[in-house]
């Protein structure tokens, strides 16, 4: 087959064919890639910062196409994949700013100078999962080009068409042909190829826990450096001196938002016991609330799952469990799934694994130390919240979960201008934040004798 079939998750309802590329094509985009390379790397700082800036504006010109491409492909309600068209604007506005701060050092030595270069890896391959298609491959492609490499990006076979769309605004944007290269195909043909191929230098994958450890050891045998962006199963831990209505309002958001299509979901609602059952009394409401529906309404706040599949793997994790209640969700051939509060004990499957659907499981537990470890429970480490209104339990809890993106009093996760990344089996290495574009460069050390 060379083509594969995009469709709708709102209607399940086919609508286009996507090239399937072969190896040899791959090789192809990595072969542009590497001669765009060479000459971008050689531009002034001030010359790759102006293309961004560019790119950047030609985004925001576009946010509401690559929104509503969004929407159709991928079911994200339209308010959210507004945000994220802009989020990806934003991203390159910020890595724009870092061609002329990638600032080496000066060690003093004996009898002569020291200093070292941030040298870009040259091609970097981004492999980019189906649910957050654009922001994620932003997280990659940006901060990368900005350090001087150019890129390979591979979006997901389900969701191709927003990288599509900003491989071509790119070139609208009068960066050069070939720097930036979307290959659309399979995970173990073009996915893999990124792995195999010399002229790969780095790779950042994005995905489940089970390809990246494949990835990452497909990289080993090329000594290649790999960031991993994998799977998580986040707490969102209530205490009893928490703003009880706050936190119960926020937690819908939290694990629902996105379908529960969200690696830092925070699936596992843990409620110290002597608020538990006025926090499920006040959650039950905040889940009725919640607006599951046509994603192209401005009101909703949640779409579809992503496939018919994905749905059969979700359901199957409600076989057995306690439903405490549910959200509702409309009838039709879209891949729709009414949220679901599940009660659990810390062994239930679904307490360990990740759902990464609209499922939440809540669990009780008795004091502080209590609640740290089962926070910790989990091969996972990529997210969590933490409701308190003690400062210092605030500030000992934090410091005591094993996770690499927490909050206190919120949910929030992801800003571009913050670190990002999963301790665990949730990942290697960080994206975003101040040392994004650093990461996509090697460190070259040059003494130079004066004696
Ligand atoms: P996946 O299989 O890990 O896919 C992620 C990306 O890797 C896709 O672009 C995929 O391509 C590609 N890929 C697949 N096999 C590959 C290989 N052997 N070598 C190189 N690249 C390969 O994830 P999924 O199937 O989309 O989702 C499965 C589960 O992963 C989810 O249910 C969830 O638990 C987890 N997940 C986590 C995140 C996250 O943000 N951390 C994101 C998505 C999924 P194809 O699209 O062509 O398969
Ligand atoms: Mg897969």
């Amino acid at each position: 087959m060379t083509s594969f079939t995009l469709i709708n998750p709102a209607t399940g309802r086919e609508f286009r064919e996507v090239p399937r590329a072969s190896v040899e094509e791959t090789d192809a985009a990595i072969a542009r890639a590497v001669v765009a390379q060479r000459s971008w790397a050689a531009l002034p700082p001030v010359a790759r910062a102006d293309a961004l800036r560019s790119f950047a504006r030609v985004v925001e010109q576009h946010v509401e196409e690559l929104a509503q491409l969004e929407v159709l492909n991928s079911g994200h309600p339209i308010g959210s994949a507004r945000w994220e068209a802009s989020h990806v604007a934003q991203v390159l506005n910020f890595s724009a700013g870092a061609p002329e701060r990638l600032s080496g050092q000066q060690i003093p030595v004996a009898g002569g100078l020291d200093v070292t270069f941030h040298e870009p890896y040259g091609v970097v391959g981004i492999i980019v999962p189906w649910n957050f298609p654009m922001t994620i491959a932003s997280w990659g492609f940006a901060p990368a080009l900005a350090a001087g490499n150019a890129v390979v990006l591979k979006p997901a076979e389900l969701t191709p068409l927003t990288a599509l769309r900003l491989g071509e605004i790119a070139l609208e944007a009068g960066l050069p042909e070939g720097l930036f290269e979307i290959v659309t195909g399979s995970g173990s043909v073009v996915g893999q190829r990124f792995v195999t191929h010399p002229d790969v230098r780095s790779v950042v994958f994005t995905g489940s826990t089970e390809v990246g450890t494949d990835v990452a050891a497909g990289c080993a045998r090329q000594l290649k450096p790999v960031t991993l962006e994998l799977g998580g199963k986040s707490a969102n831990i209530v205490f009893d001196d928490a703003d009880l209505e706050k936190a119960a309002a926020a937690a819908p958001g939290a694990v629902f938002d996105n379908a529960g299509q969200d690696c830092c979901a925070r699936s596992r609602i843990l409620v110290q016991r002597s608020v538990y059952d006025r926090f499920l009394e006040l959650l039950e409401p905040a889940v009725a609330a919640w607006r599951v529906g046509d994603p192209s309404h401005d009101d909703t706040d949640m779409g579809p799952l992503i496939s018919a599949s994905h749905r059969a793997n979700v359901e199957g994790f409600l076989e057995g469990t306690d439903i405490a209640f549910r959200g509702a969700a409309p009838d039709g051939d879209g891949f729709w799934f009414a949220p679901a509060v599940v009660l659990a004990q810390p062994d239930d499957r679904i307490a360990k694994e990740e759902v990464f659907g609209p499922v939440v499981a809540v669990l009780p537990f008795d004091d502080e130390a209590d609640g740290i470890r089962l926070a910790n429970d989990t091969i996972y480490g990529l997210a969590g919240s933490i409701w308190t209104e003690n400062l210092s339990r605030a500030v000992r809890v934090s410091r005591a979960v094993k996770s690499g993106v927490l909050s206190v009093n919120s949910h929030s996760s992801v800003r571009y201008w913050t670190p990002f990344g999963g301790m665990k089996a949730s990942g290697l290495g960080r994206e975003l934040g101040p040392d994004a574009a650093e990461h996509f460069t090697e460190t070259k050390n040059v003494f130079f004798a004066t004696d």
